[in-house]
């Protein structure tokens, strides 16, 4: 499929920037540029924000249940588009063609369970102490989101928030990633065509910092909600203190994996081992630090680094590509430069440690082995392919090294033992743990990080809570 160049969309029409600014969008297996989006100025924004204001007046009084119809009809389209979509989200951010597919196909999933869980979103009778009194407990939309998402899932970061607002009755204007607009604007067409009023949905693109420094302070905008780094994280939300705004905060994590000596090692190497590797490790919730019992710390080691150099790296559209290119060169120097931080400190490069050609982001899948914890890997978020194993002698010991971070987003365990398994249970501060499985992030099920990793959720029903006022109303029956 042809990449598309991408508008913005305001009051319900596509259109460029008023003053017809662009920007450039790159295939990150290529470097070429494959189309332009529309970069908007205070004019454009202005306009969206009127546009969101009348949106959410006409939105909060649909009823739940023609919200969800409509909303079920967006994932529905979502579905009938998946294989297009997928084409152009593999072209802008790289990733497997297979990966992009289930990043649509889990959109769709994502809606469908909002749209359900916005039938139910109740208030409460309480018994009042006065029998002439009704004292109910009642939630309402708070009002027009601005919502800021990044470009390694350019569709899920964005599906979470577009559907926890519309099934809360709030209309929501999203600044998606430049570098990879297409996508999320293909996600917000399934919703536009669906019939979603307009105004009650809004994309714009532009300067990141421009505009979130114009939405957040305006008066219109009632709920911030940010994906991505935790350094802009802390300035969004500081800036959303300033004029007390809601805010929901999905930043960046340092996620560890706890193989304890009675683990399945099959099970470890293939679970940590694809899910370190999937998106080219550029996922908040990738597995990072690798803490394996002294016992089998080798033995992890050398089958991880195999996995590692088994995989094939190529271009996301080649059939057959398990891991495509890093997302923009940024990270390519990113990588470089936390390899030779570990190389520097006498660190083993047991698998990859370079970029792979002179043409696209290609870097090979890493291992680094007996890494000391004042290395940079072990303490910034690497955000790309890169494995950092070292060894621990109790499970205590593991614990307190998952826990030394001030990251708390994602962790993983492996274990045979019950007494292991409720010990992480209790102990490792991270907001999603998963035990001898993959990483499951179910719409059903919380997301969302603690620590500097954030706070609120954007799964399961807390998710909705975010999107609410919570009033008390009195009658009494004079
Ligand atoms: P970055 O911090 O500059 O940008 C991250 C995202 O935030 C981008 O989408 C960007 O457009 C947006 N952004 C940046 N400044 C902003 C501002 N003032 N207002 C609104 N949005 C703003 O870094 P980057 O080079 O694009 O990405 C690298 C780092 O970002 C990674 O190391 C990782 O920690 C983090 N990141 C996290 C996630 C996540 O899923 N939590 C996603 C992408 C990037």
């Amino acid at each position: 499929m042809r990449y598309p160049d991408t508008q913005l969309l305001i009051d319900g029409h596509w259109q460029d920037a008023a003053d017809g600014r662009t920007l450039a969008v790159h295939n990150p297996a290529s470097g070429t540029e494959i189309g332009r989006v529309a970069h908007a100025g205070i004019t454009d924004l202005d306009r969206a924000l009127a546009a969101a204001q009348k949106g959410f007046l006409t939105w909060r009084d649909v009823p739940a249940i023609e919200r969800q119809k409509t909303m079920r009809r967006a994932a529905a389209l979502l579905r009938e588009r998946a294989d297009g979509i997928a084409a152009i989200l593999t072209q802008e951010n790289g990733k497997p063609l297979a990966e992009a597919k289930i990043e649509t196909m889990a959109a769709a999933d994502i809606i469908e369970w909002f749209a359900d869980e916005g039938m139910r979103i109740y208030g409460r009778v309480v018994p009042a102490r006065n029998p002439a009194v009704r004292q109910l407990v009642v939630k309402d939309p708070v009002g027009p989101v601005a919502a800021f998402t990044p470009w390694n899932f350019p569709i899920n970061q964005a599906v979470r928030k577009v559907s926890a607002a519309l099934a809360s009755g709030c209309s929501i204007l999203v600044k998606a990633a430049e570098e990879t607009p297409a996508a999320p604007a293909a996600l917000i067409r399934a919703f536009v065509d669906a019939g979603v009023p307009a105004g009650v949905v809004g994309l714009v693109y532009g300067n990141p910092a421009e505009i979130s420094g114009y939405l957040i302070p305006h008066p219109v905008i009632r709920k911030i909600s940010f994906t991505g780094s935790t350094v802009v994280g802390k300035q969004l939300a500081a800036l959303a203190g300033q004029h007390m705004k809601r805010v929901t905060m999905e930043l960046g994590g340092h996620a560890p994996v706890i193989v304890a000596e009675d683990a399945d090692l099959d099970l470890a190497i293939r679970v940590a081992g694809a899910a370190k590797f999937r998106n080219a490790g550029q996922v908040c919730i990738s597995p990072t630090r690798f803490l394996v019992h002294e016992q089998i710390r080798a033995e992890f080691t050398a089958a991880l680094a195999a996995h590692a150099q088994g995989l094939k790296v190529g271009d996301g559209l080649v059939e057959g590509t398990q891991m495509g290119p890093l997302a923009n060169p940024r990270r390519v120097a990113a990588m470089n430069d936390i390899i030779a931080d570990a190389v520097a400190r006498g660190v083993t490069v047991a698998a990859g440690g370079a970029r792979i050609g002179e043409t696209g982001n290609f870097f090979a899948p890493t291992v680094l082995a007996d890494v000391p914890l004042d290395a940079r890997v072990f303490n910034d978020e690497p955000f790309g392919p890169v494995a950092a194993v070292r060894g621990f002698e109790r499970i205590e010991d593991a614990i307190a090294e998952a826990n030394r971070l001030p990251y708390g987003l994602a962790g993983y365990a492996f274990t045979r033992s019950l007494k292991h398994a409720h010990l992480l249970a209790q102990r490792v501060e991270v907001g999603m743990l998963w035990i001898n499985q993959p990483a499951a992030p179910w719409p059903e099920m919380p997301f969302g990080g603690l620590k500097d990793s954030g706070y609120g959720s954007e799964g399961a029903p807390e998710a909705l809570e975010p999107y609410l006022n919570t009033r008390a109303v009195s009658i009494f029956n004079a």
